[in-house]
């Protein structure tokens, strides 16, 4: 039977996500994970409401947020599911529906990360902590206006970055590459074709 404009058939059709329909639920990433306990729901059980058609609930939890990429559920799923490759194609899909996590941060710091990219077509650590904390001040702000202001504790991190600065390491102007415009062409490549 055709899972066409299915929720799983949407996951499946994201690069990473392909093998979805292979996996028979035994648990063994949910058993490797080592995040699982702070996930909304486990690496095992996303899969199944994936394909029970729990779009909202999935593409707004936080588990995709939480993953940290360690590739043991991959190296262990005995079907080759590949639920590292799901947990990317589920934070692309989040993004483009508008339906990220509220609560973490996460998605805040890898949009920063792209915006910087795309711009120097590197990275730029500086560049990048100070468009996201400034996101994350303003979301803040309009959330919660104290909460924004306890932002000030960030300050017991300047010792750190003045030590990064003096040692090279956190360079504030950003080394750019020669082709940006091409850079920007491949990116905007890449969003045209689903990337979020
Ligand atoms: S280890 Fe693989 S087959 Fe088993 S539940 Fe996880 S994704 Fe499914
Ligand atoms: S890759 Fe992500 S989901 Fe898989 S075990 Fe590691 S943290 Fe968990």
């Amino acid at each position: 039977m055709s899972d066409n404009g299915t929720f799983v058939a949407e996951v499946r059709d994201v690069p990473g996500g392909e093998a979805i329909n292979e996996c028979i639920q035994c648990g063994t990433c949910t058993g490797s994970c080592p995040n699982a306990k702070y996930m909304d729901y486990a690496p095992r059980k996303v899969i199944y409401m994936i394909k029970a058609g729990m779009k909202e609930e999935v593409l707004s939890c936080n588990t995709m947020w939480y993953c940290a990429t360690c590739y043991l559920c991959t190296a262990r799923c005995p079907r080759d599911v590949k639920p590292t490759g799901i947990m990317n194609a589920l934070a692309s899909l989040s993004v483009r529906h508008k339906l990220t996590n509220k609560k973490t941060l996460t998605p805040i710091f890898y949009k920063a990360f792209v915006d910087v990219i795309r711009n120097n077509g590197r990275a730029h650590e500086g560049g990048m902590m100070m468009k996201a904390y400034m996101r994350i001040f303003w979301k803040k702000l309009k959330s919660n206006p104290i909460k924004a202001f306890g932002m000030i504790s960030l300050v017991k991190m300047l010792p750190f970055a003045f030590s990064l600065l003096k040692r090279g390491r956190m360079p504030l102007k950003a080394k750019k590459i020669k082709d940006r415009d091409g850079f920007k062409a491949i990116i905007a490549k890449a969003q045209s074709l689903g990337g979020a």
